[in-house]
């Protein structure tokens, strides 16, 4: 099952995402994770993406269609993927197209998850991460069993600099700009399938599962 996930920032991709890797034995491949890691470790990556991150802009495309294009060849892409937060520009979706082309196979489904702009602004200003392994929680949610520190390994939980208002705004902006055209992009190829991303987190999986089978 390949499978890329679209939708806003706060939409809930990356939650989502997980739960369809661990149902269906895929790898879960976030670039906002990846990048987060580089900027942890202190990697030349890191240090470049760090700046586009902090102000809500993207990263650029050559900055990431070779990183992701690498990842899908690793043993574990091998019977499918869950690409979380990639594409996220016409670019990078026809790199995408291009690459997996090349290894000889496609894409099997984009799902859009749509959350109107106005309830991204409140869902993201309650996000918390992890300083040290990047979980994430929701104030309201998904709290956290102790208020501000991490369930898995007990570290700070803090809101990233990312999911500030004044940043989820601009992201916003950079999303319909940038990505939106995406969903055109997928429905022209037949891939596109829509859920509403406003009820709960596992009605939306739910919604996903019927998608893509048992
Ligand atoms: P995410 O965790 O997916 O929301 O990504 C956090 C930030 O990482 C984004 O706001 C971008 O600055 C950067 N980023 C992640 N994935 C990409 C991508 N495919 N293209 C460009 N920038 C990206």
């Amino acid at each position: 099952m390949k499978i890329v996930m679209l939708g806003c920032p706060g939409a809930g991709k990356g939650t989502q995402a997980k739960i369809i890797a661990e149902r269906y034995s895929i790898p879960h491949i976030s670039t906002g994770d990846i990048f987060r890691a580089n900027i942890k470790e202190g990697t030349e990556l890191g240090k470049k993406a760090k700046t586009y991150m902090d102000q809500g802009a993207l990263v650029p495309d050559e900055l990431v269609v070779d990183l992701v294009a690498d990842r899908l060849t690793w043993e574990d892409a091998r019977d499918g993927f869950v690409l979380d937060g990639f594409p996220r520009t016409i670019p990078q979706a026809e790199a995408l197209t291009k690459a997996l082309k090349e290894m000889g196979t496609e894409l099997d489904y984009a799902i859009d998850i749509e959350v109107p702009d106005q309830n991204i602004i409140e869902r993201m200003g309650g996000r918390r991460a992890c300083v040290s392994c990047g979980a994430t929680y929701h104030l309201v949610n998904i709290p956290p069993k102790t208020e501000g520190k991490c369930d898995k390994c007990g570290s700070d939980l803090i809101l990233r600099d990312d999911d500030k208002p004044e940043t989820v705004k601009k992201r916003l902006d950079v999303y319909h700009e940038q990505t939106q055209p995406l969903i055109e992009y997928y429905q022209g190829l037949g891939l596109l399938r829509e859920v509403d991303g406003t009820v709960q987190m596992n009605e939306v999986f739910d919604a996903i599962a019927a998608i893509l089978g048992a």
